[in-house]
């Protein structure tokens, strides 16, 4: 079916959009959650398993208590209640990737609820509503070989990998969403990277959407102005924090459209598409599925200690919010400096170059020019170019001790990312080192004086903007390695004139 969309601005002007977010982060604990398998990612497929994640008969479930303490720790940095009591909830459906055709979860009785997120959207605070914050486990992992797309569609035979099974999950659901109007794309995106920063933050999963550790489902609907909330529908598969973005305004472009045509929206789940941007229909909730969930009998209940809930509050660290507007306020950062050390996602490496004792402006002036330059080139994720924030302060400690010029570190730079080595290494074996011997630099300086006796005369008389040629010569012969200042003070010494 082919609809022309109508013009995102005619849409906002007419509809009032409602989004809401459910995101599954998987948990960096050591072993899963029921049972001691290890839980790291890329593994030979089904070499992490035992009889507990395989849900083999008789096999029985142990919390991991790990788990349950980071899950507390997100609920608490996002302000929820931590509940004194729940159990864990049984949810029964088959499907080939869950061996024991049930889901340990957690149903009306969460960990944490009722809590709130800001995001920063253009300059303005959005406080998000969080529903509830609860503790289950991940499934295994189905590919589908032989067909073009990777789907079920057209393919040959299904592989099924149980290494993920049993992986703990936590699934974080905000409240709806209204009011954000012709900004709802920047929302949703705006809160799926602050939820990924306070949870990388606390330290409990190393959220990489392209992994699979965070992963998002977005629901959107519209309604006209003054009337009720319309139908909305739960995009999948929503893969970079882009996508969130362009995931909501595709379905507000779509479902504008199908109201527009005089049409309804079905109550369905949708596929988004990375590579054209769209939503296709998937599984319709028009008929709720019946989970069946009952309390799970093979674990105990969760009765958090106080105490250690208050415990575990003190001791969080300070939000990436607001340790970002003290790090702006310690480089003295303008609002839009600020927001391009954002976007090139320079924030952390320039905190860590300036810890290890470069200046902030130092520091951002790598990360930002050279290092971002090279990163958008090779198409790598600044953080991976290879160069440390240790050896980025190393180079600057270089550059300030009089041993690099800006066009030398450069060079040993590119050496570094290259994987030559350290700077001082670099500088060391490629004999980069500027000049600093004086009588190599004094014979260097007489050697350009005596082959321009006509400008040194035009030195010796005064003129001494024309000093800058015989600067240049000496440079020449010592292939860019002397300090330009310290080549200009001698020259206009050896000619008896001021500078
Ligand atoms: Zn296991």
């Amino acid at each position: 079916m082919t609809t022309t969309l109508p013009a995102y601005d005619e849409v906002v002007a007419r509809y009032e959009p409602v989004i809401g977010l459910e995101t599954h982060v998987e948990l960096g604990t050591n072993t899963k959650m029921w049972c001691g398998c290890p839980t790291d990612f890329g593994g030979e497929p089904n070499t992490r398993v035992c009889p507990v994640c395989l849900g083999l008969p008789g096999s029985l479930p142990v919390a991991n208590k790990a788990a349950i303490e980071a899950t507390v720790r997100i609920g608490l940095a996002l302000n929820c209640s931590i509940a004194q009591w729940c159990r864990f909830a049984r949810k029964n459906y088959f499907y080939p990737d869950m061996p024991k055709n049930f889901q340990i979860s957690q149903y009306d009785e969460p960990l944490c609820f009722d809590g709130y997120l800001d995001v920063e959207v253009n300059g303005e605070l959005v406080r998000i509503g969080i529903e509830r914050v609860h503790l289950e486990e991940d499934t295994g992992k189905t590919l589908h070989v032989g067909g073009a797309t990777g789907r079920i569609h057209g393919a040959t035979e299904s592989l099924v990998d149980y290494n993920r099974a049993g992986i703990p999950l936590v699934e974080i659901v905000t409240k709806p969403i209204p009011g954000t109007g012709a900004l709802a794309p920047e929302v949703a995106r705006a809160y799926v990277t602050e939820l990924r920063d306070v949870i990388r933050s606390l330290g409990v999963s190393d959220v990489r959407m392209e992994e699979g550790s965070l992963r998002c489902d977005v629901n959107t609907s519209l309604n006209l102005p003054g009337e009720e909330w319309g139908t909305r529908t739960e995009t999948k598969n929503v893969n970079s924090l882009r996508s969130v973005e362009r995931a909501v305004r595709s379905e507000m472009l779509r479902q504008a459209a199908v109201l527009g045509a005089g049409g309804r929206i079905t109550q369905e789940t949708r596929h988004f598409h990375e590579d054209t941007g769209d939503t296709t229909p998937g599984r319709s909730k028009e008929t709720a599925t019946d989970y069946r969930y009952f309390p799970e009998p093979d674990l105990v209940p969760l009765a958090p200690d106080p105490a250690w809930v208050a415990e575990l509050k003190a001791a969080l660290p300070e939000l990436p919010r607001l340790h970002r507007r003290r790090l702006q306020e310690a480089w003295g950062l303008s609002d839009a400096d600020m927001q391009s050390v954002l976007n090139a996602g320079a924030v952390e490496l320039i905190e860590a170059t300036v810890a290890a004792g470069a200046t902030p402006a130092a520091a951002r002036k790598w990360w930002l020019g050279e290092l971002s330059r090279r990163a958008n080139e090779t198409g790598v994720e600044l953080a991976d170019i290879g160069a440390t924030p240790a050896q980025v302060a190393e180079l600057q400690g270089l550059v300030d001790a009089g041993k690099l010029n800006d066009k030398l570190a450069r060079t040993v730079l590119e050496g570094v990312v290259t994987g030559e080595g350290s700077p001082t290494e670099i500088m060391t074996a490629r004999g980069l080192e500027v000049v600093s011997d004086t009588g190599a630099l004094t014979a260097a300086v007489d050697e350009a004086i005596a082959a321009n006796p006509a400008i040194a005369d035009k030195v010796r008389s005064g003129k001494v903007a024309a000093a800058g040629a015989l600067v240049g010569a000496v440079m020449k012969t010592t292939r860019g390695q002397a300090d330009a200042q310290t080549v200009r003070t001698l020259i206009l010494e050896r000619l008896g004139a001021q500078g």
